[in-house]
């Protein structure tokens, strides 16, 4: 009897220490905090729960960065992290937060959009919980999330998800996608009142661009590309002319389909004043049949399985032994964003946007993405902002 007992008593506590060892690091990075620095041209941090009373409290409110220009002129958001698993998205808005000089205009950045995604992971497919960006001074360590919110904030999902106000049936699982939640109402779900904040800065600020930064598998015919509706395609493409010219990039146009709801490249410019934009950059790591999901993956792109993929012509970019850096990507993100912005211009002459202090391309690809990240220690007091 006493035997039973102690065998009981030991296979009870090895359980505990199993649940422990696997659940701790998830709580500690759904609980982890990573700072931004505000930068020369950061004027004001608002919440998106400023416009959206339903999030103060939730793991869907996160911080809104203001860059109001020197010179009045237009308007732009720029969104990073609608999915936190495309983690460019969230790169390419920190350089513009931490390095970014309005001249003329403002500037609205959001960069971790999905901020519940962002402390969410994918334990099946073996999902790094952080990764690190080197800088000459030492490194900056980030959250890597998942696509989806967390069930932990919003649950149960639904057996059909019945998108507002269009009452299209889209999968369950996508009442947890920001990207499926657009224009979303003030007391839905959580997604739908991330999206509604957006909405209503957009609406309230009258904001001239909205631009939605993301990643796509290499293997998704809609990747390295900028989708967008009827009222923004002329930018587009001329966005997607000029960087092919003038800095030798591809990213061509995808029109973003009518029928197709929930998405911010439809119903930003169905339900607002704002002309959008979603950028695609290729991202491997997302592609189904690689190695490891590893960070090394995540950073520098280059997997042995896509690579002979590549030589059978199944992938939707070109690819070889130099994989698709970060750098790259952040790059491609910050020179099509800094366009759309110039081409905006060229066409309404009295709300210009123009920003300085951004790097392109050939910068980003020369020097890497942590080359444009600033030291949180040596900001000033009241310098930092935790995410
Ligand atoms: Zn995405």
């Amino acid at each position: 009897m006493r035997k039973d007992a102690l065998l009981k008593t030991t296979l009870a506590a090895a359980f505990a220490a199993l649940v422990l060892w696997g659940g701790l690091p998830l709580l500690h990075h759904r609980h982890h905090d990573f700072p931004i620095v505000k930068g020369p041209g950061v004027t004001a941090v608002l919440r998106l729960s400023d416009f959206s009373p339903g999030l103060k409290g939730t793991a869907g409110d996160t911080a809104i960065y203001v860059l109001q220009g020197r010179e009045p002129g237009g308007k732009a958001l720029v969104m990073g992290d609608s999915h936190s698993n495309e983690p460019e998205g969230m790169l390419s808005a920190v350089v513009v937060i931490e390095n970014a000089v309005v001249q003329k205009g403002t500037l609205y950045v959001i960069p971790v959009f999905n901020n519940s995604g962002s402390r969410n992971t994918r334990p099946g497919d073996g999902y790094p919980l952080y990764f690190d960006i080197a800088a000459d001074w030492g490194k900056r360590r980030f959250r890597f999330g998942n696509r989806d919110a967390s069930p932990l904030d919003q649950w149960p999902d639904p057996d059909v998800y019945i998108h507002y106000p269009d009452r299209q049936l889209l999968s369950y699982v996508d009442i947890r996608n920001t990207n499926r939640a657009w224009p979303g109402r003030p007391y839905g779900a959580l997604t739908e009142r991330v999206t509604f904040g957006a909405m209503e800065l957009m609406r309230r600020e009258k904001i001239d661009v909205a631009i939605d930064i993301h990643g796509a598998e290499t293997m998704y015919p809609v990747t390295n590309c900028i989708v967008a509706p009827e009222s923004s395609v002329k930018i587009a493409t001329l966005a997607a002319l000029t960087v092919k010219a003038k800095e030798g990039f591809e990213s061509h146009v995808e029109p973003s389909p009518a029928g197709f709801r929930g998405l911010s490249h439809r119903e930003i410019g169905d339900h607002g004043p704002s002309l959008p934009f979603l950028i695609e950059a290729p991202i491997p790591f997302l592609d189904q049949p690689t190695g490891p999901k590893t960070t090394k993956l995540l950073l520098d792109g280059k997997d042995p399985f896509l690579l002979s993929l590549s030589k059978k012509k199944m992938l939707f970019v070109p690819y070889d032994e130099s994989g698709w850096p970060l750098e790259k990507r952040v790059g491609q993100n910050l020179s099509v964003t800094l366009e759309i912005f110039r081409q905006f211009s060229k066409k309404a002459a009295d709300r210009p946007i123009a920003v300085t202090g951004v790097p392109r391309y050939a910068e980003l690809v020369k020097s890497g993405v942590g080359r444009f990240l600033a030291d949180p220690s040596k900001a000033p007091a009241g310098g930092v902002v935790m995410n």
